[in-house]
């Protein structure tokens, strides 16, 4: 996935200023930054839910915004998990997940459909809640269904917005490392929105730090948390590392 020279304002307010980086095949790549400096605006842009004013983003070699061209979300082949799961509460857990394969572009025939979800299920570990309500499941559950469910349309790209913030501590650590191995089990580039650097460093592969619309620096975990660069850096992660 490629973005470049990404721009966006509200109103008179930019937001995003010439935000440009790239996340490699299967690499999961960390948007660590302060509330407010535009890590969900980022997010949103490349999922296809908010149009940016400039810039250009590719997915897969795909060229899904970029002048006139901007693909709708369910072209963009791409899974999201928000801070709050978004699940439908009412509905059971197979309803949620097989939503995607149904209206998203996927590989997959109709008549395979009950097997990925399935198939999904298993590997988040909750296929035994298949026909319960979501309203039935813990927050560890409903984060499990969300994740299921962003991936069983075989996304190039994972978007993840704070997937975390929601459980508790012990969960958040818990999870942190069944999210690395899922990851490595699918296969699946991930960009990791957060604002949490303990979880940044000990997830990605490489990390970007954004403040005020922009990416401020960018670096693999151990050389940022060593030598950070930039003064904005050196503050943010002052209290941490
Ligand atoms: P957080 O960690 O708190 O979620 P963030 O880094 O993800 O913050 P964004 O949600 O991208 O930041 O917001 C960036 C700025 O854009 C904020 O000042 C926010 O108030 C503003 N903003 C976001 N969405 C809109 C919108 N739809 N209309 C107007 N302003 C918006």
């Amino acid at each position: 996935m490629d973005v470049a020279g990404l721009g966006k304002q509200f109103g008179d307010e930019p937001v995003l200023s010439d935000v440009s980086f790239s996340v490699r095949p299967d690499e999961i790549v960390a948007l660590l930054g302060p509330s407010g400096c535009g890590k969900t605006t980022t997010l949103r842009c490349i999922a296809g839910v908010e149009t940016p004013d400039e810039g250009t983003i590719s997915i897969d070699g795909d060229v899904v915004e970029s002048g006139d061209v901007s693909k709708p979300p369910e072209e963009r082949h791409v899974g999201m998990v928000y801070q709050n799961y978004a699940i439908w509460p009412h509905k059971t857990v197979y309803e949620n997940v097989v939503f995607p394969l149904k209206y998203t572009d996927n590989p997959f025939p109709e008549s395979d459909y009950e097997h990925r979800v399935t198939e999904l299920l298993e590997l988040v570990e909750i296929a035994h809640l298949k026909d319960e309500p979501a309203t039935n499941l813990s927050g560890g559950q409903q984060q499990r269904a969300a994740l299921a469910r962003a991936l069983v349309h075989d996304p190039d790209l994972l978007l993840l917005d704070e997937p975390l913030s929601n459980l508790d501590k012990n969960l958040r650590t818990s999870m942190r490392d069944e999210l690395q191995k899922l990851q490595h089990e699918v296969g699946v580039s991930v960009l990791y929105v957060t604002h949490d650097q303990e979880e940044a460093f000990y997830l990605a592969d490489r990390v970007l730090i954004m403040n005020d619309g922009e990416i401020v620096e960018r670096g693999d975990p151990s050389t940022l948390s060593r030598n950070p660069e930039s003064p904005f850096t050196r503050q943010f992660l002052g209290g941490w590392n």
